[in-house]
């Protein structure tokens, strides 16, 4: 008889964003007339920029000729988008080798299927709150997770803890979904330092990099020594507009050496064994966001999405709330005002101003009695929302 992995019935039920689906579905019956404005999602509004499309129609037409037709392409990704991307990491000052970069399409895939590479016996540090794919991946592993408290007190950003035994494999999202911290420097090196004492693993989750305007580092790799303790995954996603188009990289530098093994070459054979590589089309796509005009219009359209977050932040200033975030990142994370938990302030805007966020609470226990706004509405959208936040506060 078929067993199943039993893993998958010590997950919980991805609750959070249908648990908002329905209460808003709920209330638009009762009040079809009612607006109501999505600042939960992360999902981005502005099209991808035409420096992308360009890219991505001439591909698309060479794609019809049998002179420049393409058929599988190479696992890793084409060697145009690789260089594009080493071009950019060398921006920040960090040097990495073609074969260290992987195309993919996204963060997401990436950041559960490196697991493949790991046995289950490992014990892993997670942040909390987080993306939540971090967790119900390693459940579905069996593995023991151990949560790193992010709060007020930390800055919502988790240092090594001195009083739990170490970990085989550390999370880290720099700038954090959903609380928009960022690691600084020291911050980063403490971490590095301690990976390194201990044989850990550092997981780097840098999908919102491009949202970083200060000397933050936007790369693990930025750190010395990273490159012997540290996977790097990076998307598309959020630095383009490609939610939908798919396209992302990981780095695994060739001193990653674990347990008698090159985690690089592993990588390769894992990707090689199950992976297809990305369409042509798609990267050609992404290789459009590297050129000069591409690089300038992905660029603009980052200074739309962390204006949104400027307004939401302003408005949270003149009302007295406290909050995270928005500065370097897409997230603004404020503490629920009167001490309400996350899912009685979001009940009460989207009753009383029929405005939607996200509840710091579905991102983990220590999320309770906060909430994530996302600056990637649209800016009409934002700016009524925040109008209608202020009327109801102040
Ligand atoms: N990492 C973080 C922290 C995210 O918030 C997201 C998407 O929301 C991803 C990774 C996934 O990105 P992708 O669209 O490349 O799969």
């Amino acid at each position: 008889m078929l067993k199943i992995n039993p893993n998958y019935k010590r997950l919980k039920e991805s609750y959070l964003f249908s648990e908002i689906a329905r209460r808003v579905a709920e209330y638009s019956g009762e009040h079809p007339e009612e607006t109501i404005i999505r600042m939960g999602i992360g999902d981005v509004s502005l099209p991808l920029c035409p420096a992308v499309i360009e890219e991505m129609q001439t591909a698309v037409r060479e794609m019809g000729q049998a002179e420049t037709f393409h058929g599988y392409g190479p696992e890793q990704g084409y060697d145009f988008l690789r260089r594009g991307i080493l071009g950019y990491y060398g921006e920040f000052g960090v040097e990495l080798e073609a074969d260290e970069i992987f195309v993919s399409d996204g963060a997401k895939s990436d950041l559960g299927n490196i697991l493949d590479l790991f046995s289950a016996e490992n014990r892993v540090f997670i942040p909390d709150p987080v993306y939540p794919v971090y967790v119900d991946t390693n459940i579905m592993d069996g593995r023991e997770v151990v949560f790193l408290p992010a709060r007020q007190e930390n800055g919502f950003l988790p240092m090594p803890p001195a009083d739990t035994a170490p970990a085989d494999i550390i999370y880290l999202c720099s700038p954090n979904n959903p609380t928009g911290a960022v690691y600084s420097r020291e911050q980063l090196e403490t971490w590095v330092d301690y990976a390194k004492s201990h044989h850990s693993l550092i997981l780097f989750d840098a999908a919102y990099e491009a949202f970083i305007s200060d000397d933050s580092p936007r790369s693990i790799y930025e750190i010395q020594g990273a490159k012997e303790c540290a996977i790097e995954f990076c998307s598309f996603s959020k630095t383009a507009g490609f939610t939908g188009t798919r396209c992302g990289y990981t780095v695994v530098p060739k001193a990653l050496q674990f347990d008698g093994a090159q985690l690089n070459h592993m990588w390769l054979r894992r990707q090689t064994t199950k992976f297809n590589g990305v369409s042509y089309v798609v990267q050609r796509a992404a290789m459009g966001v590297f050129t000069p005009e591409g690089r300038r219009q992905t660029k603009e359209n980052i200074a739309y999405y962390k204006q949104n977050a400027k307004c939401m932040t302003d408005t949270l200033d003149k009302l007295g709330i406290w909050y995270t975030g928005g500065k370097n990142s897409p997230y603004v994370w404020l503490r629920c005002p009167d001490d309400m938990d996350s899912w009685k302030f979001f009940d009460l805007l989207l009753r009383q101003i029929q405005v939607v966020g996200t509840p710091g609470e579905g991102f983990g226990a220590c999320g309770e009695g906060y909430f994530r706004f996302s600056a990637f509405s649209s800016r009409a959208d934002t700016e009524e929302a925040m109008d209608r936040l202020y009327r109801l506060f102040k």
